[in-house]
């Protein structure tokens, strides 16, 4: 991939396209800048009590009568979800890197479900079998001309012979409208979810998000535990910054679940499943990240919000894109998440092509110090050498 030039050509595109937009936004909202500053010590405060906020989260979500669960390894996540599921369903997907850390959609389809993405970078991910190769823009390595070619290929799509970002897009929302109304189940991630309130908040641009909660029967939200803050204001300023710092400000929504649609209209008698979903379940995911928690190094790195900020700036990423940093994430934040949720030997050797140039410091708005943290897993990989 890193000697395809087609690769190289979309992924320079991409970066110059984006290129810019960061500074603009920082220089008109200054109070934006504050803001991370409180999502910093909200997040650190949840780290350094991960126990206590994990059970304050799921007692609130109970609470909303959304159902919680706590899983521990990856496997356990994905049983947790093929419960729910079952098989033969239609089940819709909102980006979610932790679905793609536990390969959620794979398993689902070997279950025997009908998978859709509905993002439509994911969609072209899922389409081509690769996979994600930056956290908010999945299929930032491709041109709109491999797109179309993709779509034609995999879903009969028919586009013009130089087709324009705007027919793409149209063509795929006619295709994945009649996913939305009929969808048994729809699964999305979550920016934050709220101690306090067990509110799920998620922010999104394209409007699938909206659709893929609001629409099917049952919505499942899943979620790494590191993404509880303890109150709701505090989950709606992650999902501002988290907007923000990806270079999409002010975004076009931000939703707020806290738990299944209800209505009291009829004899003020409480009726869950409205006009929304029915069931709403939350997996909370652990899967190394309690245990990051008491680390004096790896437990920085969760107070990362995904914004993907680093790898924009980091120069090793605009070479290689998420093909550096591990199986599910990658860049610079990929190094530290890959220790976390595969552990310490698999992302110390790819720790050693980080240049050390420390732009990705700079830049993170939550101040998660990941020059630090590559070296600390540089320091691993030389000391196992050492022990041959
Ligand atoms: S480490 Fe910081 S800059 Fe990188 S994705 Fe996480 S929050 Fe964003």
């Amino acid at each position: 991939m890193l000697d395809d030039e087609t690769f190289q050509r979309g992924l320079r595109t991409g970066v110059r396209n984006a290129e810019g937009r960061f500074l603009k936004i920082l220089a008109e909202h200054p109070e934006l800048e504050q803001l991370a500053r409180m999502v910093e010590k909200a997040k650190k405060e949840v780290i350094s009590k991960i126990d206590y906020y994990i059970d304050m989260a799921m007692k609130s979500l109970e609470r909303v009568h959304a159902r919680a669960y706590l899983v521990h390894t990856a496997e356990e996540a994905r049983e947790t979800v093929l419960r729910i599921v079952g098989s033969r369903k239609l089940v819709i997907f909102s980006k979610s890197m932790v679905a793609e850390e536990l390969k959620l959609r794979e398993a689902l389809e070997e279950a025997g479900n009908e998978v859709w993405e509905t993002d439509m970078g994911e969609l072209l991910i899922q389409l081509s079998g690769g996979k994600p190769m930056h956290t908010t823009a999945p299929a930032i390595h491709m041109s709109r001309f491999e797109a179309a070619k993709l779509l034609s290929k995999k879903l009969g799509i028919r586009l013009s012979e130089n087709p324009t970002p705007e027919e793409i897009v149209s063509a795929v929302r006619d295709i994945l409208r009649d996913k939305f109304v009929r969808a048994d189940v729809g699964i999305s991630g979550g920016n934050a979810l709220a101690a306090d309130s067990g509110s799920i908040v998620l922010v999104e641009n394209e409007g699938n998000i909206r659709l893929v909660t609001g629409l099917p029967p049952v919505h499942i939200a899943i979620m790494g535990v590191e993404k509880i803050v303890p109150t709701l204001q505090h989950a709606l300023a992650a999902a501002i910054v988290q907007a923000a710092w990806a270079g999409l400000y002010p975004p076009t929504y931000i939703n707020v679940i806290s738990g299944p649609s209800s209505t009291s209209d009829i004899e003020r008698k409480r009726v869950y499943g409205a006009h929304g979903p029915r069931e709403v379940h939350v997996v909370l995911v652990d899967n190394g990240r309690v245990r990051a928690a008491r680390h004096e190094v790896l437990s920085e790195q969760l107070k990362c919000i995904r914004c993907g900020r680093c790898q924009w700036e980091c120069p090793v990423w605009q070479q290689t894109a998420n093909v550096w940093g591990g199986p599910a994430y990658g860049g610079p934040m990929g190094i530290g998440w890959t220790a976390i949720t595969l552990g310490v030997k698999e992302a110390a050797e790819l720790s050693m092509l980080c240049l050390s140039c420390g732009r990705c410091d700079e830049v993170c708005p939550v101040r998660v110090p990941l020059s630090s943290i590559i070296r600390w897993l540089k320091r691993q990989y030389a000391s196992s050498l050492d022990k041959g």
